[in-house]
């Protein structure tokens, strides 16, 4: 089922995600509305709290932008070690139609338990990497908002908040409300 995507400012984005204790059906339903949320809304990678959901899953699914990749799903992920540096420019699906460049470290070491609730590594780079330290720093509660700049960050804000009000006045074509642009890697 497609969820409603959570659009920043937002408390429930600011806070901490709990751990899953047992991925179980419930959890795996939560996974499959995630993917097809993210399909839906063309992302790349969305976090749970994105709609709402403070449980710590990601997926990620990167193949349309990076070669070999597939759909991913991350329950209770660690990051255990990074390597390099590299700047991307990221767009979120909470932050529908922005863009800014961000530090990241360039290739990721990742810990977590699969759709299964088996444990597994992964190991990424490229724009892998990328989306699995945006979607860590969302169970996190910190958006790319806050990498970038406190004046870069408030014009988004003002932009975000006139977009909900716009969105809210504009019940009658609930179709177009999905519609607003995303930047070619949202996660
Ligand atoms: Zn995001």
């Amino acid at each position: 089922m497609t969820r409603e995507i959570l659009i920043w400012p937002e408390p429930l984005l600011k806070k901490i995600s709990r751990p899953v204790a047992r991925v179980d059906d419930s959890i795996r339903r939560l996974l499959d509305d995630m993917s097809e949320t993210m399909y839906a809304a063309d992302g790349v990678g969305l976090a749970a709290p994105q709609i709402g959901e403070l449980h710590r899953c990601i997926v990620i699914d990167t193949s349309p932008r990076q070669e070999g990749q597939k759909l991913i799903h991350l329950v209770n992920p660690e990051i255990v070690r990074t390597e390099g540096a590299t700047t991307y420019t990221e767009g979120c699906l909470s932050v529908p139609g922005e863009a800014e460049d961000v530090d990241r470290a360039a290739k990721v070491w990742v810990r977590a338990l699969d759709y299964h609730g088996k444990p597994f590594e992964l190991e990424g780079d490229g724009l892998l990497a990328i989306a699995v330290q945006h979607e860590f720093d969302h169970l996190q509660g910190t958006l790319f908002v806050d990498h970038i700049s406190s004046l870069k960050r408030e014009l988004i804000r003002r932009r975000m908040k006139k977009l909900k009000a716009e969105r809210q006045s504009d019940s009658e074509s609930p179709d177009e409300i999905r519609k607003a642009p995303s930047h070619r890697s949202a996660l």
